[in-house]
């Protein structure tokens, strides 16, 4: 891995940032946080308009729709992204970021054909039907039922926590073909229409006030056996293949936002008056920045070595949950200081205010250390695959 950027990596920069500095601009205002078919379209609006130019699907192989960019190109757009203030995947990202990855990994040619390019174009949205109310972090224990009739699975249960759910085309749906197998042995991973008679989606508000949640529940829905990915009873294998591009990843561009963060509270720190003079005299809020600033970078790196694994393998490695593990860490110290920066301000969250992005990013700091599997579960992860501890007791 070479991590200084070529001639051709700066052209390529230069490229995105004067496309970006067309385009953002010419985006409608971003919709209101609860105006779902609003931010559907925005999103969409937006990833059609990377389709168009040749940015969607950014690190996907080029035989696939994607530009088949490199790890740095990758990384220079997701950079410029940021830079610009660019909308992120929003809705598309668990199609662009892990569904769409897990068909070309593991789907048919069929199932490639008929999902990536709208994938890539803006017109197929996805979610993840994974989690259930007694299936979270030990998610092998799900229990929604998937039984052949014929040439459909017959689907009942319910799923919860399901993202976008209500705005979604299609879902990754893990259900239980097997039950006399062992739990991980009788699992089969499914493409889900969402408009499948039988599904009941009913959305959930979360303590921040965001909406993005639902619970999704299935009475008799008939699933097309064409769409099961990867052999019946090898969904668990599938499911890891799909969390090793969740956790790989998909965190970057919060990774990159964090960086911002850092930035933008050494701002504040100067201008928030304390003790006779700001918190910036504070040597000890100088340094927690500094070495908030020293860990992000060190994840950066991280994320540049699991890009460049991920392009040679097809998939990411553990590497993906290591980052996970010590981004969401991190990102909860940053949270913690930014509270004791701000002080008094951070009691407004005010829309539009520099504080209320601090006080929004604190809360959704606590929800990274739990989304796309926890901080013990991760724990958990590396101390089995990496450093070879025992498994837990069953
Ligand atoms: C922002 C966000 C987005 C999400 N989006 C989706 C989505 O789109 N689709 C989807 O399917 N799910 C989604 N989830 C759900 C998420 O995957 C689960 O919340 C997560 O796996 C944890 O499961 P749980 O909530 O049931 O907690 P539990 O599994 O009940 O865990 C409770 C606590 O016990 C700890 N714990 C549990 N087991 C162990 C163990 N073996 N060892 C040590 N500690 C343990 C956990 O770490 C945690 O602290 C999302 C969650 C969040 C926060």
């Amino acid at each position: 891995m070479d991590l200084r950027y070529s001639r051709s990596d700066e052209r390529f920069r230069a490229e995105v940032r004067a496309w970006l500095a067309d385009a953002v601009p010419s985006l409608p205002p971003k919709p209101g946080p609860h105006d779902w078919d609003a931010r559907r379209r925005y999103d969409t609006t937006w990833q059609k308009m990377l389709h168009e130019a040749g940015y969607a699907g950014i690190n996907w192989p080029a035989e696939f729709g994607g530009r088949g960019a490199s790890p740095t190109e990758h990384l220079i757009f997701l950079e410029e992204n940021e830079r610009a203030g660019a909308p992120y995947v929003g809705v598309n990202f668990v199609g662009l970021l892990h569904a769409g990855p897990t068909l070309i990994a593991e789907g048919t040619a069929e199932q490639k054909a008929r999902h990536l390019p709208k994938i890539l174009s803006g017109d197929e949205v996805w979610c993840q039907g994974f989690s259930e109310p007694g299936a979270g972090s030990d998610l092998a224990a799900l229990q929604t039922r998937a039984v052949r009739d014929g040439d459909h699975y017959v689907v009942n249960g319910q799923k919860i926590w399901t993202s976008f759910a209500h705005v979604a085309d299609f879902g990754e749906l893990l259900v239980r073909t097997d039950p006399s197998a062992p739990k991980h042995k009788g699992i089969s991973w499914l493409i889900l229409p969402m408009d499948t008679p039988g599904i009941e989606v009913r959305p959930l508000r979360t303590i921040a006030g965001s909406s993005e949640f639902s619970e999704v529940f299935f009475t008799d829905v008939r699933i097309p056996v064409e769409n099961l990915v990867g052999k019946e009873n090898d969904g668990w294998r599938v499911a890891m293949v799909t969390f090793s591009f969740e956790r790989g990843t998909a965190f970057v561009s919060e990774l990159l936002h964090s960086m911002k963060l850092v930035e933008s509270l050494a701002e504040l720190a100067r201008k928030i008056p304390r003790n006779g003079g700001t918190v910036w005299d504070d040597a000890g809020v100088r340094r927690e920045l500094g070495h908030m600033a020293a860990e992000l970078d060190g994840l950066w790196h991280l994320t540049k070595r699991t890009i460049t694994e991920a392009e040679r393998t097809g998939v990411p490695g553990i590497g993906g949950s290591v980052f996970k593990l010590a981004y969401s860490e991190v990102r909860h110290k940053l949270g913690d200081l930014a509270m004791r920066i701000l002080g008094t301000d951070a009691l407004s969250t005010e829309d539009g205010t520099t504080a209320a992005d601090h006080v929004r990013g604190w809360i959704h700091a606590m929800s990274i250390s739990i989304a796309a599997g926890t901080t013990q579960i991760q724990r958990n992860i590396l101390s089995e695959r990496v450093l070879g501890m025992p498994k837990e007791p069953k």
